[in-house]
């Protein structure tokens, strides 16, 4: 965005950050950034602590990689859910889809994308060796992982990365399922509503 002589440097410089996010153009951009300097400098501050904490404080966790302020997560770390049981997601934000269904008591594994040759993501960009490794690590301890729940989106991608995940796990003591049809094709789990995802995940099948 060229810089506009009326608008002062640090009026600029938000307008031009807040520019750079996704759904954000420059007008949005401008209104937000009127908005905020029409408001009391409490929203300003609030807004600019919760946007340093976000990166100091949360990292990945060791086991699942969600993203987390403890590692490892609360998820990880709570003995009373089912460890043997690991559902397989593509985003942070399908964890937090799946957790407000309520329905799920397993535990998480976030591959932070999926393959996708025309942007240039193979297997190894993802979290899939990490889960074969936390697979193989559970069985030495004795505590063998029972199920992998393939629940990548329904879209080509999604299908593409849960058919590559499940070739992977192959030759490991573990049974694979998918995800119940339900889910709308091409859809984004995140944003099922809590009924379908409950359906998805009970009538999940073997791959
Ligand atoms: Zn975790």
């Amino acid at each position: 965005m060229a810089s506009n002589p009326s608008l002062p440097p640090s009026v600029t410089r938000l307008i031009e950050a807040l520019s750079q996010l996704p759904g954000i153009g420059p007008k949005s951009a401008s209104r937000l950034a009127f908005f905020l300097l029409r408001s009391p400098a409490e929203m300003s501050l609030a807004l600019a602590d919760a946007l340093r904490d976000l990166k100091a404080r949360t990292r990945l966790c060791s086991v699942c990689f969600n993203i987390t302020e403890s590692d490892p997560c609360p998820v990880c770390a709570d003995v009373s859910r089912d460890h043997g049981l690991i559902c397989v997601v593509e985003e942070p934000l399908d964890v937090a889809a799946i957790e407000r269904a309520r329905v799920y008591r397993g535990v998480y594994h976030v591959l932070h994308g999926v393959i996708s040759p025309i942007n240039g993501v193979g297997p190894d960009d993802l979290r899939i060796d990490e889960l074969i490794g936390r697979i193989r690590k559970s069985a030495e301890a004795g505590q063998p992982v029972r199920e992998v729940i393939l629940a990548t989106n329904p879209t080509v991608e999604g299908e593409m990365t849960a058919s590559f995940i499940q070739r992977k796990l192959a030759g490991l003591e573990v049974s694979v399922t998918r995800l119940a049809r339900g889910l709308p094709v091409g859809g984004d789990l995140e944003y099922a509503d809590e009924v379908t995802l409950s359906r998805a995940l009970e009538g999940r099948q073997r791959m």
